[in-house]
């Protein structure tokens, strides 16, 4: 009965669904050998305090040179590559790149105060504190050089497995922010419950600023969150004077954004390093 099923289904299996599924394991194995081929890149975005204007730090986005198509955005192989499990090797080669990056920054005396990785769903599992101390050891990096990017939906269980790995990841030192905030989940009680660092606004509620009212409120309030939460807060998504007048307004502490440093390849953002360090 099952294969009869089976063959019925794929007699209505259309050559669209087919050529996708093509393409998905086209792409797939593509990205498999992205990261033996050198094709994936972390480029750099420098963060900036509100109030100073001082550089506090930058984070780690990963790229994608692919031969024939050109640059392909995370936004469209990062999910991909979840769904596959690809994120498991990618995700080990962003956090090896990345610390070696920033002792190798050290080391040339380009001190980068701190560097925010993004993590993905799958790689949040019981062993992270122990694998990212590991690595850190080797490079003698110091665990609140790192500031861990984590996801709503990382936080949306709040069992006690979640709650352990976030209490030993701070207690190893690393910074935790909550990225992406106000785009998730909406039960606001995990934000008292765990030991988070840093609120990152998300770019959606930035980008009409100040003019609209309703971003403008909410930017407000979640100010007024962060503030009695004791979290720092980072404004994403910054791209006009206007809308950093506003965040410097409402005491927001740190910002980021195509206006103040655009994501930038490791020998673009050394040079940014390097000016700081004339100063
Ligand atoms: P995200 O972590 O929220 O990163 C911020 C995104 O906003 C980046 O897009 C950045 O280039 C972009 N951005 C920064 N400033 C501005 C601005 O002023 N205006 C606008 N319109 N955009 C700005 P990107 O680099 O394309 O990355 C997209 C997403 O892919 C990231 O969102 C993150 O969720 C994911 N991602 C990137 N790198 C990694 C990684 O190494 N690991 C994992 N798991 N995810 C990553
Ligand atoms: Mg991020
Ligand atoms: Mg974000
Ligand atoms: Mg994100």
């Amino acid at each position: 009965h099952r294969c009869k099923q089976a063959q019925q289904e794929m007699l209505f299996y259309s050559p669209e669904m087919n050529q996708r599924s093509m393409a998905r394991l086209k792409l797939s194995s593509e990205l498999h050998h992205a990261l033996e081929r050198n094709e994936l890149q972390l480029f750099y975005q420098a963060q900036y305090d509100c109030q100073s204007g001082n550089l506090v730090g930058a984070e780690a986005l990963i790229r994608w040179l692919h031969p024939v198509r050109g640059f392909v955005s995370p936004a469209e192989f990062i999910p991909f590559a979840e769904e596959t499990g690809l994120i498991i090797p990618i995700g080990e080669w962003v956090l090896l790149q990345a610390a070696k990056q920033l002792s190798q920054w050290d080391e040339t005396n380009l001190h980068l105060p701190r560097l925010a990785i993004n993590l993905s769903v799958r790689q949040f599992k019981a062993n992270l504190p122990e694998q990212l101390t590991h690595l850190l050891s080797h490079l003698q990096l110091h665990p609140s050089r790192i500031e861990l990017e984590l996801t709503e939906s990382m936080l949306m269980q709040s069992d006690a497995a979640t709650i352990s790995l976030l209490t030993r990841l701070k207690a190893a030192g690393f910074s935790l922010a909550l990225d992406d905030f106000g785009t998730g989940y909406s039960n606001l009680s995990y934000l008292q419950r765990f030991p988070l660092d840093y609120l990152k606004i998300d770019q959606s509620f930035i980008r009409n600023l100040p003019d609209d009212s309703g971003s403008a409120g909410l930017v407000h309030a979640i100010c007024g969150i962060a503030r009695s939460l004791n979290l720092q807060l980072i404004a994403e998504g910054v791209e006009t004077p206007e809308q950093l007048a506003f965040l410097q307004q409402l005491n927001c502490d740190h910002a980021q954004g195509f206006l103040l440093s655009r994501p930038q390849s490791s020998t673009e953002f050394e040079k940014l390093l390097i000016r700081k360090a004339e100063i």
